[in-house]
C-alpha cells in the first residue's frame, strides 16, 4: 500500500487526513448555520440564525423583478454594477461624510460575508496577527485562519446589570497590539452583543491604529438597526482613519435580503484593487439583477430607515422581558438584532446542552455562547437568541419557552 493510500477504508468512505487542508482542522463547521439545520430537523421556532421570515420590501423585489425582466442576467463588472456603486457612494456621503469614488474605491461581493475573507485574504501574510473583540460573530475566526493571519482576541465584558454596557479594558487591548498585528476587525453595532462603539472608544481604537500602523476592517452590516437614541460611527469618518478602514456593509440586514448575497467593500485605492484581484478570482461578481435591484433600495427614503429600526425596537422590547420572565437574565442590545442571555439560572452542564434541549424538548432554537468564543468555557453559561421575526413568530418562542419552567 501507498503511503498515499494510508486511512483509506476498504469503501473509500474514509477520507485520509492528508487530502485535507491543515487550515481547515483549525475551525469547526458554522454552529449558527447547524442550529438553522436543527431547528427545521426538530420544527423548531428559528431564533437561531439571523435572517428574516417576513417579506422584503416590495419595491425592492420589483426592482429584482424588472432587472431579470430586462436582461440583466449576464455578469456585472466584477467590481460591481456602476449604478450600484454609485448609489453607495452616495449614501456613505450622506450618512457618514465620508466621501468615496466609485470607481476606484468600492468593491461589491457574494455578500459581507464574501467581502470579509476577501478583504483579509487581500492584506494578510502569513505571521500577521489580527486583532478581534470576542464574543465575535464566528466566521472571523476562520476568515482569518483562511488568510494566514492568527487571530487575537480582546474580550468585551458583558454588563453587570440589564441596562449596562459590554465594555473592554483599554490596557488589554494595548497589550493585544504589536508589530506583526495587520488588522483590527470591528463590529458595530455588534454582533452578539448588541454593542455600538462609542465615539470615544473608537477613537481609542484608531489611535491604536494610527501608533502600531494597523489597517481597520469594520463590518458595519447594522448600522441602520440601532435603539435607545445610540448613534452609528464609523470608523473611516474619523480623523486620520480613512485611509487605515476597510469598511464592509451590505443588504442583507438593512433591505431583509439576507438570499441575495450582495455586500461590498469600501476602501482607499490600494486597498481596494487588492481586495478586487481576489474577489474576481474567487467568485467573479455578485449577481447582476440583484445588484440592480440594490441601487434601487439605496435610494429608499429616509423614513424607511427609521421605521426599520423602530419596528426591531418593538421586538426587543416585547421579548426582552418574555425571556426575563422565562428565566434568562438578558443584555439589553443597543443596535442589531440579537440579545445575548445568560443562562446561569437553568442550571444546565453548559450552553450547548442547554441548547440541545430548548430545540430538542422546548422547540425554540437558539445559538450557543461558545460558539463566539475562541474557548467554549467562556460562552458556557449564554446563549444568543435573534430577534428578527415576524411578532408572531416571537410569541410562539415565547409560548414554547414558557415550558421551560424557570422563571420566578
Ligand atoms: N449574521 C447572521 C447571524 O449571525 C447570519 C449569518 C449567516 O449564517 N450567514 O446569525
Amino acid at each position: 500500500m501507498s503511503s498515499r493510500m494510508r486511512g483509506d477504508s476498504p469503501s473509500g468512505r474514509i477520507i485520509a487526513k492528508h487530502f485535507l487542508s491543515d487550515k481547515v482542522e483549525h475551525f469547526t463547521e458554522s454552529v449558527i448555520r447547524e442550529m438553522t439545520r436543527q431547528a427545521m430537523l426538530h420544527g423548531a421556532v428559528n431564533l437561531a440564525q439571523g435572517f428574516p421570515d417576513f417579506p422584503a420590501p416590495a419595491e425592492i423585489k420589483q426592482a429584482a423583478q424588472q432587472a431579470v425582466g430586462a436582461d440583466v442576467n449576464q455578469y456585472a463588472i466584477t467590481w460591481g454594477a456602476k449604478n450600484l456603486r454609485n448609489a453607495i457612494a452616495r449614501q456613505t456621503q450622506i450618512w457618514q461624510g465620508v466621501v468615496v469614488d466609485p470607481e476606484k474605491e468600492i468593491t461589491v461581493c457574494c455578500g459581507s460575508t464574501e467581502t470579509m475573507i476577501a478583504t483579509l485574504l487581500a492584506v494578510c501574510n502569513p505571521g500577521d496577527e489580527v486583532v478581534i473583540f470576542e464574543p465575535y460573530y464566528e466566521n472571523y475566526g476562520p476568515d482569518s485562519v483562511l488568510s494566514g493571519a492568527k487571530p487575537k482576541f480582546v474580550k468585551l465584558r458583558p454588563p453587570r446589570d440589564e441596562n449596562g454596557e459590554w465594555t473592554f479594558d483599554e490596557k488589554e487591548l494595548r497589550r493585544a497590539f504589536d508589530r506583526h498585528t495587520k488588522a483590527i476587525i470591528l463590529n458595530t453595532p455588534n454582533n452578539p452583543t448588541g454593542k455600538v462603539f462609542s465615539r470615544e472608544e473608537l477613537l481609542l481604537i484608531r489611535d491604536l491604529c494610527l501608533e502600531f500602523d494597523v489597517l481597520a476592517i469594520t463590518d458595519e452590516i447594522y448600522e441602520h438597526i440601532l435603539y435607545d437614541g445610540t448613534e452609528h460611527i464609523s470608523m473611516a469618518s474619523l480623523d486620520g482613519m480613512r485611509e487605515r478602514t476597510v469598511t464592509i456593509n451590505g443588504m442583507s440586514k438593512t433591505y431583509s435580503v439576507t438570499g441575495w448575497r450582495v455586500g461590498w467593500a469600501i476602501a482607499p485605492e490600494k486597498i481596494t484593487n487588492a481586495i478586487r484581484k481576489v474577489h474576481d478570482f474567487l467568485t467573479v461578481g455578485a449577481p447582476a439583477p440583484l445588484q440592480e435591484a440594490g441601487a434601487a433600495a439605496l435610494s429608499m427614503p429616509a423614513e424607511y430607515y427609521s421605521k426599520l429600526a423602530e419596528g426591531y425596537r418593538l421586538r426587543r422590547d416585547h421579548l426582552l422581558p418574555a425571556l426575563t420572565g422565562a428565566g434568562f437574565r438578558c443584555f439589553r442590545p443597543r443596535g442589531a438584532y440579537y440579545v445575548m442571555t445568560d443562562i446561569s439560572g437553568f442550571g444546565f452542564k453548559d450552553d450547548v446542552s442547554f441548547a440541545q434541549h430548548l430545540v430538542q424538548n422546548i422547540g425554540v432554537a437558539v445559538v450557543p455562547g461558545s460558539s463566539f468564543y475562541r474557548d467554549p468555557k467562556d460562552g458556557a453559561r449564554q446563549v444568543r437568541f435573534a430577534f428578527c421575526k415576524k411578532p408572531e413568530t416571537l410569541d410562539e418562542a415565547v409560548r414554547r419557552l414558557g415550558r421551560l419552567g424557570g422563571g420566578n
